[in-house]
C-alpha cells in the first residue's frame, strides 16, 4: 500500500485516512520514504522537516481514535514553499541572506495549515527571493523538472511544483507575484491556483512585491485545490489587504464543474495572448480545449485587452520598485548572515555593504538596482509613475473582458519548460515566461493554471481567469476541463510521467 498512496489525490488520501483504511502516519511516512528516494535528483526540497510532520500525523491520529471531528484534509501531508515563514523551521527564500535563521512566528497560512493537522513536510527550494522563472536562482542550485530531468520546472515555485508532480507530496503551498504558481504548474503537469489578491494572508510570507504577492495552492487536481484554497484562506485581521468577506464555496464549485456542465457559460480568449511567441504544440493543446469548451456548452468569444502588451514592461517597474524597497531589511542586523568588511573600520554601512554583496545572488542585485533607480528623485514619475498608470489601463482591459466573458482563457506559459542554462544569461528571455499571467497580478484578479497535454512529451497549461472574488467561476471551469481531458487521456495527465530512479537522498 505505501507505495500506492503517493498516488493518490489529496482528497482521495483524506477520504482514506478518515475511513481508517490508512493512518496519517502511514500516509506521512510514505511521502518522506518517496521524498528520501528520488529528491537526490529533484531537489525540490531544501529542509526535511521528517519528526515534526510524524509528530503532527500521530497527534492527527490520536485525535481522530478519539473520536475529534476533524477537518476535510486532516492528517494529509504539505510542503510549504520557502519564501512563508513557519516557526521553528529555516526559512531562506532561497537566498544565502537568510542561511541559517528560524523564525519566531508562523504565517497566517501556516497556522492554518497547523491547526487543520496537516504534517509539513519540509520546505521547497524556488528562486531567490521568488525572482525568476526556473529556480536557476536559487542559491541552493536548481530543482530539476520530474518529466526530464535536464528541463528546468519553472519558478520562482519550481519546488512546491516539481514535489507535487513527483508524488513526494500531494499538497504544496506556492507564491505568485508575477506567475510563480502558475508557469511552474504549465511545465510541471500540476494544478497551480493564484487567488483574488487579498483572499490569502500575505502575513508571514517574505514580501517581494507587497501589491502583487499572493500565496495559493499547488496541487494534482482541481478539486485538492479548491480544498486547500479554502483552507489557508479568508479574512486576517494582521493583514491589512486581506479582504473582510467569506470566500465564495469553491470546493462546492469544482464538483460542480466536473459534473461537466458548463451551459450559458461565456469563456472569453484574450487576443493579445496567444499567436507569436507561443511554441506551436502549446498553441494547438489550448485551441483544442477551447473545442473542449464548447462541446460542455460553453459560449466561446474573442476579448481584446490592449493594455497586456504593456503588463510586463510595467510589471518589471512595480515589482524591483517594491522588491527594493521590502529587501532594504536584510541588512546583516537583523537576520540571517552577517558579514564585516575584510579590512577598514566596521561601521554599519560597510557592514550592510559587505554583508549584502555576499549575500544577495545577481538577480536580486539586478531588481534593487533597478527599483531604486525607478524610484529615484527625478525619474519616479517618468518609470514607476507610468508603470501605474499603466496598471490602472490593464484594469479597466479586464473590467471590459469581464463585460463580455465570465471568464478568460489563454495558455499559461508561450513554451514548455526549457533546458537549463538556455534563457540563464538572457533576463529579457527569461522575463518572457509570464507573458500570460502577469495581467492577473497587476489587476489582482485570480488565475489557475490546469494541465492540458503535452507538446513534444513535456506538459501545457491552460490558463483561466475570473474576475476579484470570483475565484469559483474559475475552479467550476477548471474542474470541467479536468474532467474531459482526462477521459481523453485515461486518466490524469501525470500518469504519463517518466518513472524516476531512485537516487538516495543524502543532504
Ligand atoms: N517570474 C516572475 C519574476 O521573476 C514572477 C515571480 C513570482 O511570481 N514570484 O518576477
Amino acid at each position: 500500500m505505501t507505495s500506492d498512496i503517493t498516488r493518490l489525490s489529496a482528497s482521495e488520501l483524506a477520504a482514506a485516512i478518515a475511513g481508517g483504511t490508512v493512518s496519517s502516519v502511514e500516509a506521512t511516512q510514505a511521502h518522506l520514504d518517496r521524498i528520501a528516494h528520488v529528491d537526490g535528483d529533484l531537489n525540490a526540497f531544501l529542509h526535511v522537516s521528517s519528526e515534526e510532520a510524524l509528530a503532527t500525523a500521530a497527534d492527527v491520529d490520536s485525535r481522530r481514535a478519539a473520536g475529534e471531528e476533524l477537518g476535510p484534509l486532516a492528517g494529509v501531508p504539505i510542503a510549504v514553499k520557502d519564501v512563508v515563514v513557519t516557526k521553528g523551521l529555516p526559512t531562506t527564500a532561497g537566498s544565502k541572506i537568510l542561511e541559517g535563521w528560524i523564525p519566531p512566528y508562523d504565517a497566517t497560512l501556516v497556522e492554518r495549515i497547523k491547526a487543520a493537522g496537516l504534517p509539513i513536510l519540509g520546505k521547497t527550494n524556488m528562486d531567490e527571493f521568488a525572482m525568476g522563472s526556473s529556480t536557476e536562482h536559487s542559491a541552493y542550485g536548481n530543482t530539476k523538472n520530474p518529466w526530464d530531468l535536464e528541463r528546468i520546472p519553472g519558478g520562482s515555485g519550481g519546488g512546491s511544483a516539481a514535489a507535487v508532480a513527483a508524488h513526494e507530496a500531494p499538497l504544496a503551498i506556492g507564491t505568485d507575484t508575477g506567475g510563480s504558481i502558475r508557469q511552474p504548474g504549465a511545465v510541471t503537469g500540476t494544478v497551480g491556483v493564484k487567488p483574488t489578491y487579498g483572499g490569502v494572508s500575505r502575513y508571514g510570507l517574505i514580501a517581494m512585491a507587497s501589491s502583487l504577492d499572493q500565496a495559493g495552492p499547488v496541487t494534482r487536481t482541481v478539486l485538492d485545490a479548491a480544498l486547500l484554497h479554502e483552507l489557508i484562506g479568508g479574512h486576517d485581521p494582521h493583514d491589512s489587504t486581506s479582504i473582510a468577506e467569506p470566500l465564495p464555496a469553491l470546493a462546492e464549485a469544482a464538483r460542480q464543474g466536473a459534473t461537466g456542465d458548463l451551459s450559458g457559460l461565456r469563456v472569453g480568449v484574450v487576443k493579445e495572448l496567444s499567436g507569436e511567441g507561443y511554441q506551436d504544440g502549446v498553441s494547438a493543446r489550448f485551441t483544442e480545449s477551447l473545442d473542449t469548451l464548447r462541446s460542455l456548452g460553453a459560449q466561446v468569444v474573442e476579448v481584446s485587452c490592449p493594455h497586456f502588451t504593456y503588463a510586463l514592461d510595467a510589471y518589471y517597474l512595480i515589482m524591483p520598485a517594491e522588491a527594493s524597497s521590502n529587501l532594504a531589511k536584510f541588512d546583516g542586523m537583523r537576520f540571517g548572515l552577517r558579514i564585516e568588511p575584510a579590512d577598514g573600520p566596521v561601521t554599519a554601512e560597510r557592514v550592510m555593504a559587505a554583508t549584502r554583496g555576499t549575500g544577495f545572488g545577481d538577480e536580486v542585485k539586478r531588481r534593487v538596482i533597478l527599483g531604486t533607480y525607478a524610484l529615484s528623485a527625478g525619474y519616479y514619475d517618468a518609470y514607476y509613475g507610468s508603470a501605474q498608470k499603466v496598471r490602472t489601463l490593464v484594469q479597466r482591459d479586464f473590467a471590459a473582458a469581464f463585460a463580455q466573458a465570465d471568464v478568460l482563457v489563454s495558455p499559461t506559459a508561450p513554451t514548455t519548460a526549457f533546458k537549463f542554462g538556455e534563457k540563464l544569461d538572457d533576463p529579457l528571455a527569461m522575463y518572457l515566461n509570464d507573458v500570460a499571467t502577469i495581467p492577473a497580478n497587476l489587476a489582482g484578479v485570480p488565475g489557475m493554471s490546469v494541465p492540458n497535454g503535452l507538446s513534444d512529451g513535456l506538459p501545457v497549461g491552460f490558463q483561466i481567469l475570473a474576475p476579484a472574488k470570483a475565484d469559483d467561476r474559475m475552479y467550476r471551469v477548471g474542474a470541467a476541463l479536468e474532467a474531459a481531458l482526462e477521459k481523453t487521456w485515461g486518466g490524469p495527465l501525470l500518469a504519463q510521467a517518466p518513472e524516476l530512479k531512485t537516487t538516495e537522498l543524502t543532504r
